[in-house]
């Protein structure tokens, strides 16, 4: 009985500090996966490769992944158009979106630099889940048979994961400047496994 009483006292305890979406409780999750820029704003470019139709191929590819009942994706964009960043986050608003997960790929003048990076926000009410979820992504990414390694996963100031009204991550998958992980991220195969990848850490994510 004694034994009973503290397990509901610390399950009490727990749910006033914890900030869950209802959904999540219910393993129901709506998630909205903004691949970055697009139109006018192709972002980074490589070798004649824009970054917004990187960006969109890997966000696509997560259609032919197999989801666990319950997930939702909404995408922010399915084609070449333009989109503001305020865009971006009214979508999750609006679709009241449990998680926001915005695909990029990085870009540096030194092209030996490479590796991917997770950017969880650094203000607002939604780093502690953000965090979480952003280390859940890293561990399915550091994972996969790719040759692209793990540089850094920290809180960042970026309007899309600070202004977002729930749990958001920008995850920079690799370096276009860096021939190697530009190869692997155009690579029809590699996009899948990142895809994979991101619905594996949604499940994660929505059990833990
Ligand atoms: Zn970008």
């Amino acid at each position: 009985m004694k034994r009973l009483f503290s397990f509901a006292l610390a399950a009490l305890i727990l749910s006033a500090f914890t900030t869950i979406p209802l959904d999540k409780k219910k393993g129901k999750i709506t998630v909205v996966v903004d691949a970055g820029h697009g139109g006018k704003d192709p972002g980074n470019n490589a070798q004649g490769i824009n970054e917004s139709d990187v960006n969109l191929q890997i966000a696509l590819a997560l259609k032919n992944v197999k989801k666990k009942k319950g997930i939702e994706i909404i995408y922010t964009r399915k084609d070449d158009s333009f989109l503001e960043l305020h865009d971006r986050t009214n979508i999750a608003q609006d679709k009241k979106a449990d998680l926001l997960i915005s695909v990029h790929c990085d870009n540096y003048s030194d092209e030996e630099l490479n590796g991917f990076q997770i950017f969880y926000p650094n203000t607002g009410n939604y780093i502690v889940e953000s965090k979480k979820f952003a280390a859940d992504l890293e561990k399915e990414l550091v994972n996969l048979n790719t040759p692209i390694p793990h540089k850094s996963t920290k809180s960042g100031s970026h309007f899309v994961t600070n202004k977002a009204k729930c749990p958001a991550v920008i995850v920079e998958l690799g370096f276009m400047s860096n021939p190697t992980d530009l190869q692997v991220l155009t690579s029809e195969d590699y996009q899948k496994q990142f895809a994979e990848a991101i619905v594996t850490s949604i499940k994660t994510y929505i059990e833990d």
